[in-house]
């Protein structure tokens, strides 16, 4: 359908635009030529169409998914980053919403939030209690800020007196120098230390009844006055006396000491006094030396006691604090809870007013900020692509942050960057090198499909082309020599001769032209046989000079009425070889006939045998227009004809070197050829010496 096209293929657009630029000009061969290019344009139509465009469009959307792939992977980590960032701020807000639920149902019930904080939230370490006035209420109190009052001389030196003789055992006199001290003390507290120094002194001089009385003293005068080291002089003597008291009467000793303890517990603890704690402590240890102590009793006396110590211990660490909130006491609602956090504190507080009382919570700070962490942590071990880090206010932020967020109350702030960028980049960098190999295949491939399918399509045109152009060539061949016969016939048949002679030149005209048309259709019938692959060829040792002096003989008369010498050079001991008479002979016709018919003009062909090694070589050679070195490849092709215009004039199938190669090779031999271009050709087939294998081929 391309026959048209096939002879100029590379040359369509140009003819397409002269084409259409003439057709506006109202050419009627342009109108023709483009018609004849319509099956052409279908063609590349429906090739565009239904290849090029898709593997264009493929190769696109491939291209453009490896960009939403990357995309997707940045997408990815940003949102495991979102995820973590909000697990945090969600374990933050749990932890300070589960703390804040069970605080404010406490109140409601009526319960007090001072008492088992563990229970409110396992990171409350301490709570307080202020009246509407901003005073500390409970669990524990401010110092009181007394000057400290140094001592008279003579207290000091009876106080001296006093301890010098306790250390040398003399109690009795120490009691006396203490109690003329405690006369002599200008201050509550001083006279209360001598006071219960003096106790002492007669508790371990054997005096009990005596000691009992001075430290019953010190309880009714001097309860709450302090010693110098921050002792209730008043619990110190209620130890002593519960010791005294176990000695003589350990029923009643015991029951003192565990008054002692619940009095210690109910009461109000100094913040940075060390006194009730370390009395409680005594107290306690002096109960599990004691014989019928309530175990029980002691343990859960212990336990609180150690809790109120912690207690304390965090209320002295936020001292200072705590006078801050007092002298500053925010506004607030009824039932309001506010979080407050002062810079570089231990404590997180939550403040909650109740309309009647303040109550503040110090939450441990740096268990919190643990927890953080420990999720953050987590976390990244579960996700080696991203890390997380609590930043305080001021920290430098991380490198390739993903995503950050404040953590409510919290003055920190949860932030997630990338691990190891440069692995996200590898990751990317790999994928975009995969798809680009697959996509760059995909496309060569489909490139060289198309290349092969133009390929085809133009072998398989030129293929229809040759076909057509052979039936043509066949035509052509036989009519001349068919004409020339029926020319002959009728002269000869009407008597138009002139005389003897030339009716013998007609007879003879006759028989010439028969012979052609009888190899013509031989040709074209072996060559028909070749093809069908149902050509046999029967070899025996036969004698090849004979072979080639006939066909020379046969050949001879034609040549030299062309005005062609024919210079013959074959030995006259030419070996036996191997052949099919016919089919050689055959060969030579054919290859003579051509020498003549492109080198006839130089008036000259030759032909030469020459014996090699194992072979018998022959050559067939003109001195005429030659072959062209790109056409020397393909002449033994079937239908194959040079498309040089001196070539062409003359007649020709393009089968008969097919026919040669394929009989010289079936008697196992070769054919080469040799030619320059305007100077001649020689072909030269070789026969083998050693009869072939199978014989009759
Ligand atoms: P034909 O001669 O019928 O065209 P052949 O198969 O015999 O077909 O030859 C094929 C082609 O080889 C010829 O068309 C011609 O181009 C080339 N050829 C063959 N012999 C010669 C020669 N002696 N000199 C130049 N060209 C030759």
């Amino acid at each position: 359908m391309f026959a048209g096209m096939a002879s100029s293929p590379r040359s369509w657009p140009r003819r397409l635009l002269r084409g259409a630029r003439q057709l506006r000009k109202g050419d009627a061969r342009a109108t023709r030529e483009l018609a004849r290019l319509r099956p052409f344009l279908r063609f590349v139509v429906v090739f565009s169409m239904s290849i090029i465009v898709p593997a264009v469009l493929l190769a696109y959307l491939a291209l453009a998914s490896i960009s939403a792939e990357e995309l997707q992977v940045d997408a990815d980590l940003e949102r495991r980053a979102e995820s973590l960032v909000m697990q945090v701020s969600t374990d933050v807000h749990d932890l300070l919403g589960g703390f804040e639920d069970r605080t404010v149902q406490r109140l409601r019930e009526g319960q007090s939030p001072l008492d088992n904080l563990a229970e409110l939230s396992p990171h409350l370490r301490v709570a307080f209690r202020f009246d509407p006035e901003g005073h500390l209420v409970s669990p524990f109190e401010l110092p009181a800020r007394h000057p400290q009052v140094e001592p008279t001389a003579f207290y000091r030196s009876e106080w001296t007196r006093g301890s010098r003789l306790e250390r040398a055992g003399e109690f009795l006199s120490a009691a006396e120098a203490y109690r003329t001290a405690a006369d002599e003390a200008t201050e509550p507290s001083h006279a209360a230390q001598a006071t219960f120094a003096w106790g002492r002194a007669l508790r371990k001089a054997g005096l009990h009844a005596e000691a009992d009385q001075a430290f019953s003293g010190i309880y009714a005068e001097y309860a709450s006055a302090r010693d110098r080291w921050g002792f209730r002089v008043g619990d110190l003597a209620s130890l002593e006396r519960a010791r005294i008291l176990l000695e003589a009467d350990p029923e009643a000793g015991r029951a003192a000491l565990r008054a002692l303890v619940e009095s210690l517990l109910a009461d109000r603890w100094t913040i940075n006094r060390p006194g009730e704690p370390a009395v409680a402590r005594r107290a306690l240890r002096l109960l599990e030396g004691a014989e019928d102590a309530d175990p029980d009793w002691v343990a859960r006396a212990r336990t609180r006691v150690h809790d109120r110590t912690t207690q304390l211990y965090w209320a002295s660490a936020l001292a200072e604090e705590l006078e801050l909130l007092t002298s500053d006491l925010p506004r607030m609602a009824v039932g309001e809870l506010r979080y407050v956090a002062h810079p570089g504190s231990p404590s997180l507080w939550a403040l909650l007013w109740t309309g009647e009382a303040l109550f503040a919570f110090s939450l441990d700070y740096d268990a919190l900020r643990r927890e953080i962490r420990s999720t953050l942590a987590r976390a990244d071990r579960l996700d080696e692509q991203i890390s997380g880090h609590v930043l305080r206010p001021g920290d430098p932020t991380p490198p390739f942050l993903l995503r950050s967020q404040q953590l409510q109350p919290l003055a920190e702030v949860a932030a997630v960057s990338a691990t190891d960028p440069d692995a996200v980049l590898e990751l990317k960098r790999q994928m975009r090198r995969t798809r680009g190999a697959i996509i760059t295949l995909a496309v060569t491939m489909s490139l060289l499909g198309v290349l092969l399918s133009v390929r085809l399509v133009r072998n398989e045109l030129e293929t229809a082309r040759v076909k057509a152009d052979f039936a043509a060539n066949v035509s052509h061949e036989l009519r001349s020599p068919i004409t020339q016969i029926r020319l002959k016939g009728e002269a000869l048949q009407l008597d138009l001769t002139y005389d003897e002679e030339d009716r013998r030149q007609h007879y003879a005209t006759i028989v010439h032209e028969a012979d052609r048309l009888s190899r013509l259709v031989d040709n074209v019938l072996d060559f028909a046989a070749i093809e069908r692959g149902a050509k046999r060829y029967s070899l025996r040792a036969d004698d090849l000079t004979e072979v080639i002096e006939k066909t020379v003989d046969a050949v001879r008369a034609d040549l030299e009425a062309r005005g062609i010498t024919l210079e013959v050079d074959v030995p006259p001991d030419l070996p036996v070889v191997w052949i099919d008479r016919d089919a050689i002979g055959q060969v030579l016709t054919n290859l003579l006939s051509n020498a003549a018919k492109y080198g006839g003009e130089a008036g000259w062909v030759g032909l030469q045998a020459r014996v090699g090694l194992d072979s018998v070589d022959v050559s067939v050679s003109d001195r005429g227009v030659g072959i062209d070195p790109e056409d020397q490849r393909r002449i033994f092709d079937h239908f194959y004809r040079s498309s040089d215009p001196l070539i062409r004039r003359r007649k020709g199938t393009g089968i008969g070197l097919t026919i040669v190669r394929y009989i010289v090779e079936a008697h196992g031999g070769t054919i080469t050829v040799e030619s320059t271009p305007g100077q001649g050709t020689t072909f030269t087939f070789t026969l083998p010496l050693e009869p072939p294998g199978d014989v009759g081929v």
